[in-house]
């Protein structure tokens, strides 16, 4: 491959993080950055074969780290976290470069992988069980959580680290060594924090086995091998509702565990009181950023007809003239799609919204830089209902309006598509804000008042409903699904007291 501005950067990126590997394997995997459309680095991929073998050393590494005390598992994390610190712009960078976000977005995914270790190095002294009162007199009741297993970590190209890192923390915290298969989009971002991990792993010492965090690098097929295999204790997959649908059946069909954290249709609701001021920021940010590619982006918004000439008209300014750009060299809000598949499924999407007598604003591709690189104006489309592409995830900048009159019905459109990830309200009433959280308010796994669908943060657990999988991850006690728990009765009497006060006289 002949070196252009970009390869040099690679390079020079990956050897910052500590990741010198050969980047130039010709007939190897393909990774291409979508700032420019262009092949940066030719990886070798990882077949089944060295897959099983990968599962094989975890399931060894397993067996001593389970045995490391919770607190000394945390010391490496906090390390982690420490290497993390010195490698976030480089980092940053490797990111901003196969995922095509902003730097402040790109550093933004890293800071959030520091804020779950230091999370996760507190929960190592926090693995509480329950004492639990017994009927039985002379007993003691309690539950004791223990370490799992190996955990097969999928994630998806648009948040090419942190959700690895959601999951590695805590497993590791937790007693379990990780395998990272990440997306075959973005397999830099994972070897460069891989090389990262290491350099705590090396400080850490001997009490950390080999093994104990892997990555693999290729496509699904590498992915079904960690889901079939019964030597992995937990599939956490980040992805699409497309990927959970294959995935979800076959863990569940060896009974293993499973954290599915998949596709969503956020949506916004914006009522007569809100802060218009505040709502259009918010919602600018949620449905624009990271040019539509979130999980948590805000693809649809309920109006209130009252309200609707106030904002919408200034949501449709600033779709106008928000900066879309080359991210590594402008401080453009918008960058690229992923690539030319997404930019088509953008197109289809807006031609079916207008033939359904949508009123599309912006949604056209912009020249910048090669043919290569797929650029386009986030699009705003006024939709008389919530029908065809509304119902869906694109994975692109659109964000479809519809006015509302009364909230519950805004509420049950809301409600009536298969994704429930993230969901907010605008409004300063509080019989409003209540309802949106109440039992008859959003169903999502996310719900949030006066602040936009997108930019989670990693203390409460991360997940939704529905078509989005039911995973959950991150703070709150998202790391339950990381150990197995025991219920323990322990009897200090003479006597021998059955349950329920059941007799068996020998
Ligand atoms: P994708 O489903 O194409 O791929 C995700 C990962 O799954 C990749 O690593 C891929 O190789 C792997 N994979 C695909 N098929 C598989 C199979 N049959 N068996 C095992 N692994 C398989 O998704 P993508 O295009 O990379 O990411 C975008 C999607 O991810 C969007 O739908 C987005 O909403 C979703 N997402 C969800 C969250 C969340 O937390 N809910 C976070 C980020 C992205």
């Amino acid at each position: 491959m002949p070196t252009t501005p970009l390869k040099t950067m690679v390079s020079e990126t990956m050897k910052n993080c500590g990741a010198a590997a050969k980047l130039d394997d010709e007939g190897g995997l393909a990774v291409i950055s979508p700032v420019t459309g262009e092949t940066v680095a030719q990886l070798p991929e990882h077949s089944v074969a060295e897959t099983h073998a990968a599962i094989a050393r975890a399931n060894e590494a397993f067996r001593k780290w389970r045995l490391i005390p919770a607190p000394r598992r945390g010391e490496l994390v906090r390390l982690f976290a420490e290497e993390l610190r010195k490698s976030k712009e480089n980092l940053g960078r490797i990111v901003s470069i196969e995922a095509g976000k902003s730097p402040s977005e790109g550093q933004g995914e890293v800071q959030e992988m520091i804020d779950i270790c230091d999370f996760a190095v507190g929960l190592s002294r926090q693995l509480y069980g329950l004492t639990i009162a017994t009927e039985r007199p002379g007993h003691r009741m309690m539950e004791t959580w223990h370490p799992l297993g190996v955990v097969g970590i999928i994630t998806a190209f648009n948040f090419p680290c942190a959700p690895w890192c959601w999951n590695a923390a805590l497993a590791l915290v937790c007693g379990d060594p990780v395998i990272w298969k990440p997306s075959e989009k973005t397999p830099l971002t994972a070897l460069a924090c891989q090389a990262v991990f290491e350099r705590a792993l090396a400080r850490f010492g001997d009490d950390a086995p080999d093994g104990l965090s892997q990555v693999l690098v290729g496509g699904p097929s590498v992915g079904e091998a960690l889901v079939e295999s019964e030597k992995v204790a937990l599939i956490s997959a980040t992805g699409s509702t497309r990927m959970g649908r294959i995935v979800g059946p076959k863990v569940a069909a060896r009974f293993g565990k499973c954290i599915l954290e998949l596709g969503g249709n956020n949506a916004g609701i914006v009522c007569p009181s809100a802060d218009m001021d505040m709502a259009l920021r918010a919602i600018a940010f949620g449905a624009m950023g990271t040019a539509g590619q979130r999980c948590t982006t805000m693809r649809r918004l309920f109006v209130h007809e009252s309200v609707y000439d106030q904002i919408v008209p200034a949501l449709k300014k600033a779709y106008a003239s928000v900066s879309v750009g080359n991210p590594l060299e402008t401080q453009a809000l918008v960058g690229p799609l992923i690539d030319k598949t997404a930019y088509d499924s953008m197109v289809t999407a807006l031609a079916e919204a207008a033939d359904l007598g949508g009123v599309v604003h912006g949604g056209e591709r912009e020249q910048i830089g090669p043919d290569s690189a797929y650029y386009v104006r986030p699009a705003i489309v006024e939709m008389p209902a919530q029908t065809g592409p509304v119902t869906r995830e694109t994975f692109a900048p659109i964000l479809y309006v519809m006015k509302y009159s009364d909230l519950d019905d805004a509420l049950e459109q809301h409600n009536d598509v298969g994704g429930g990830l993230s969901s907010a309200i605008f409004t300063t009433d509080l019989r409003e804000m209540e309802i949106f959280l109440s039992a008859k308010g959003s169903d999502c796994g996310i719900t949030n008042v006066n602040i936009g669908t997108s930019g989670a943060e990693i203390g409460g657990a991360f997940g939704g409903e529905k078509e989005t999988g039911g995973g959950r991850e991150s703070g709150s006690d998202a790391w339950r699904a990381y150990m197995r728990r025991a219920t323990n009765t322990i009897n200090y009497s003479t006597e021998l007291p059955l349950a329920q006060g059941v007799t068996f006289d020998i």
